[in-house]
């Protein structure tokens, strides 16, 4: 049985067969350090390892894969309001650029360090050319708490931040976006730091733009909307009607609202959703412009009257068609996965799964959308705006959704086709797809001793 029959909920299949199992813990390569961040790098690189021994990647681009390409550590002094200096220890990675520049965002949070930036850079790669992008993947990261800083410490911040990596950026180079804790007004201080050094214009160095420096229309809903494209197509070659599938979501932020809003747009039954502050519930379908109200009024969710309130963990264990989860890393691993009752799910947040927990639903056969192509929406509409930025040129919020619409639902198609063609899960199909990609252009670069 092939991923045509990825349903929720199927019967036990041969599907089972595909799933990687201890072999690739085997073989995959010693941890870089005993460190726990190293550990995510390490499962990351594992799935790798399990695509080299499907495809038969050569050598040359296997080795070239396990590592990155270049890792910047750089410290950032930053005068504080009250006088004093402190000094942030802050990175840029860039994870293969054989198919162009690194592109990917930059993150300021307290826990940020030199392996979760790495390894966010290795799935920006992979994301980029599972999708058909001209980008490598790239990452930058501020360990910092962002919230402890005015507005003009997060500036100076900022700004050092660009004077620190401007060496190794820019349009041919490497982009940067934003990321968690970083946004459009970030990227507008950044942008502007930029051009400063540069001495010109260069839009399209960043993305993520406010819209007077050059950002796109449609950025802040891509993540989201292109999280509904993919779901759509599945739902379309599952036979699955909209009014017919109920969804809870995890997060509440910008790529689960914009989800959650254009899901319940679309006829889908969005019957939860939750924040930090907890979870509401409503079996009808919730009425996403209420709760969004009530979150912008009450500062939390769980206070909005639009739902019955939900432990932010009952949200995870809800019988559901489908899981959607979009708050952050990490949140089923392998002591709640058991709890899971959804029929599928659907990864808008980069990693939500651990790989144990990963296993463990497909052996169950639980079809799962993977984060590098379903929270794609993002880099493609950073992609046009990019383009727009190079070519002078204006695009309409209506053109740049229907391109994303149009790009994404042909790169998306190609991934479930070959899950079932392969009759592998969504994640090995997505993988291969991008890692095939970028190996095909570490070897169309030369240098290679046998493919002459
Ligand atoms: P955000 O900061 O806007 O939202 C995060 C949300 O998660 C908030 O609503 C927060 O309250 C909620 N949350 C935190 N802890 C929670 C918990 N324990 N239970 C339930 N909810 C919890 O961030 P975002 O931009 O929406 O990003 C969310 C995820 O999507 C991240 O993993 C990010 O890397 C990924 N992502 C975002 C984009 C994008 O364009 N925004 C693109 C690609 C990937």
């Amino acid at each position: 049985m092939g991923n045509k029959k990825q349903k929720a909920k199927p019967k036990k299949s041969q599907h089972q067969k595909q799933v990687p199992q201890k072999q690739v813990e085997q073989t995959a390569p010693q941890a870089l350090t005993p460190e726990i961040g190293a550990a995510l790098f390490e499962d990351a690189r594992s799935r790798l390892v399990d695509v080299f021994k499907a495809l038969d990647i050569h050598p040359d681009a296997q080795a070239r894969l396990m590592q990155p390409s270049l890792s910047l550590q750089v410290s950032i002094p930053v005068r504080m309001d009250d006088g004093s200096l402190k000094a942030f220890p802050a990175w840029r990675v860039q994870y293969d650029t054989s198919l162009g520049p690194a592109k990917g965002g930059i993150r300021f949070h307290p826990d940020v360090n030199q392996h979760e930036v790495t390894t966010l850079s290795f799935w920006m790669a992979v994301k980029c050319a599972v999708v058909g992008l001209p980008y490598g993947g790239g990452k930058g990261g501020v360990q910092v708490d962002a919230k402890s800083l005015s507005s003009l410490e997060r500036e100076r911040l900022a700004r050092g931040y660009i004077r620190a990596i401007a060496d190794i950026m820019g349009p041919d180079r490497d982009i940067p976006a934003p990321d968690v804790n970083t946004d459009a007004t970030v990227m507008g201080w950044m942008i502007d730091e930029y051009e400063h050094i540069v001495r010109a214009q260069a839009p399209a160095a960043i993305t993520g733009k406010p819209l007077p420096l050059g950002g796109s229309p449609g950025r802040v809903a891509a993540t989201g909307r292109g999280a509904l494209k993919v779901l759509d197509l599945w739902a379309e070659r599952e036979e699955r009607k909209p009014e017919e599938t109920t969804i809870a979501v995890q997060g509440f932020g910008n790529a689960a609202y914009y989800f959650a809003r254009l899901a319940s747009e679309r006829g889908y039954r969005v019957v939860a959703v939750s924040d930090s502050s907890g979870a509401i519930y409503n079996a009808d379908g919730l009425d996403i412009e209420k709760a969004k109200e009530d979150k912008t009024k009450h500062g939390k969710l769980s206070d909005s009257k639009t739902g019955k309130p939900l432990k932010s963990e009952e949200l995870l264990a809800l019988e559901v068609d489908v899981l959607a989860l979009a708050a952050l890393e990490n949140q089923i691993h392998c002591d709640n996965v058991d709890e899971v009752k959804a029929g599928a799910i659907l990864e808008i947040a980069n990693g939500p799964l651990t790989s144990d927990a990963d296993q463990s639903l497909a052996q169950r056969d639980v079809p799962i959308l993977p984060d590098v192509l379903a929270n794609t929406g993002g880099v493609i509409v950073s992609y046009f705006e990019w383009l727009q930025n190079r070519a002078g040129e204006r695009w309409s919020e209506a053109e740049v959704n229907e391109r994303l619409d149009m790009l994404l639902g042909e790169e998306a198609s190609k991934v479930l086709k070959r899950a079932e063609t392969d009759d592998v899960t969504y994640r090995q199909a997505a993988y291969r797809q991008g890692i095939e990609r970028i190996a095909e252009a570490i070897m169309a670069r030369g240098n290679c001793q046998d493919c002459r």
